[in-house]
């Protein structure tokens, strides 16, 4: 017999949508909307993140056709090499920093030469990513910056939204994500030329297909409806629990991308799915803000944890709280009692990028310990609204338990 829940709590903080969502005739587009809530000129709409990725490279290429390497972090989504590689360039990891999200100055410095087209420093979990440093690298070698917002939408430094420090940013709509059109993604560029050049890639590579519209229309039906802790253990949580049982993590996380990536416009009914929910994201990350604010001393107080949380001058967003443990057998045995329960912890990548076995070598693999320290000791826990306040203390309870077992032992 297997474990059920009788709900299945999201994983992460998405904005849940409206049945009036799929029927709205909102007055403002996506792509305004959207650049009025992270004040830029205009954002540019494709059908994924790892799409957006693929157009910003396609277009710096062009720019500085004689750069070939995109230096990116050992520890990210996979899809991000994957999208270099479709770009035709060639990926170079440079492991993390200790204590931050960041990939290491040192390393990062050292990984960037003459061939570097661009840098990727990547917001992680809502989290602000240090972009001046990379910015300050790239510079100096004639490379560009790249900021991977994909988990940032909404996200500030001092004010001003990330995505926009360097050159170009982007964010992923991708189900799950905050604001959801099921696959989306949304460039910007605080830079005139750049952003022209943004449209001109997309127009020369993406192009219109019915049929994977249509499919992301259904889906995207499909999600509207079963997002939210009934429909979410039939569309999530069981074929989660399937995926533990059977010892496959990579599944599990849903990072068992297969080695297409969908290159195609978004059709005009999802964009206006889009721009009828965007109007609540900046209530909702306001709200879920306020959550994690709340919720962060109670984890922050567990000794021997870490909670990856904002340093002076960052307004960051909340999709989930990403807590490090002081090993990883205390983090398994975490995970053995949490990740099947519908209690919404889980974890984020689940390797650093040259264990996962569907990935071509890459450039840098050698040096990325402390990439694989954060893929052992981390797990992730929900900040969505659905997690009540008992909810949450029960998850942090089961981790205080384990800390302080170790602890004694
Ligand atoms: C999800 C994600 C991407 C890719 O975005 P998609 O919209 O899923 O294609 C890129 N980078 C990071 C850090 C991500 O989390």
């Amino acid at each position: 017999m297997s474990y059920r829940p009788d709900r299945e709590l999201p994983p992460t903080a998405g904005l849940p949508l409206a049945l009036a969502d799929l029927r709205a005739r909102p007055r403002q587009r996506l792509t305004d909307a959207a650049a009025a809530f992270i004040n830029v000129p205009a954002t540019q709409l494709e059908c994924s993140g790892t799409a957006s990725l693929i157009v910003a490279l396609l277009a710096l290429k062009e720019l500085a056709p004689d750069r070939h390497e995109v230096v990116i972090p050992a520890y990210t989504c996979p899809l991000v090499p994957m999208a270099v590689q479709r770009a035709g360039l060639t990926s170079r990891l440079c492991d993390m920093a200790t204590g931050r999200l960041d990939m290491d100055a040192q390393k990062l410095q050292s990984a960037c030469s003459a061939s570097t087209l661009a840098i990727i420093p990547t917001h992680l979990g809502g989290r602000v990513a240090d972009v001046a440093t990379a910015q300050a690298i790239a510079r100096a070698e004639g490379a560009f910056v790249i900021e991977d917002a994909a988990q940032a939408f909404g996200a500030r430094v001092n004010g001003q939204s990330v995505g926009t420090i360097g050159d170009i940013g982007f964010f992923s709509l991708a189900a799950g994500k905050g604001l959801s059109i099921y696959e989306g993604g949304l460039l910007v560029s605080r830079d005139d030329a750049l952003r022209s050049q943004l449209v001109r890639a997309s127009e020369a590579h993406v192009p219109r297909n019915r049929l994977w519209e249509m499919r992301r229309s259904m889906e995207l039906a499909g999600y509207a409806a079963l997002y939210g802790p009934r429909g979410l253990r039939w569309a999530y949580g069981d074929p989660l629990r399937r995926a533990l049982r059977r010892g496959n993590l990579v599944a599990a996380a849903s990072e068992d991308f297969g080695p297409t990536i969908p290159l195609h416009r978004v059709g005009a009914w999802r964009e206006r799915v889009g721009a009828s929910a965007i109007t609540r994201l900046p209530a909702f990350v306001e709200h879920t803000t306020q959550q994690a604010l709340r919720r962060l001393p109670r984890l922050q107080a567990i000794e021997g944890v870490h909670v990856y949380a904002d340093h002076e001058g960052e307004q960051g967003t909340w999709p989930y709280f990403l807590v490090r443990l002081p090993d990883e057998a205390t983090r398994d045995e975490a995970l053995s009692r949490l990740w099947h329960a519908g209690l919404g912890v889980g974890r984020l990548f689940i390797h650093a990028l040259p264990d996962y076995s569907y990935l071509d070598p890459m450039e840098g693999s050698d040096d990325v310990s402390v990439a694989r320290h954060i893929a052992a000791c981390t797990l992730t826990i929900s900040n969505s609204p659905w997690i009540d306040d008992g909810t949450f203390e029960h998850v942090c309870a089961v981790i205080e338990a384990l800390v302080v077992r170790r602890r004694a032992a």
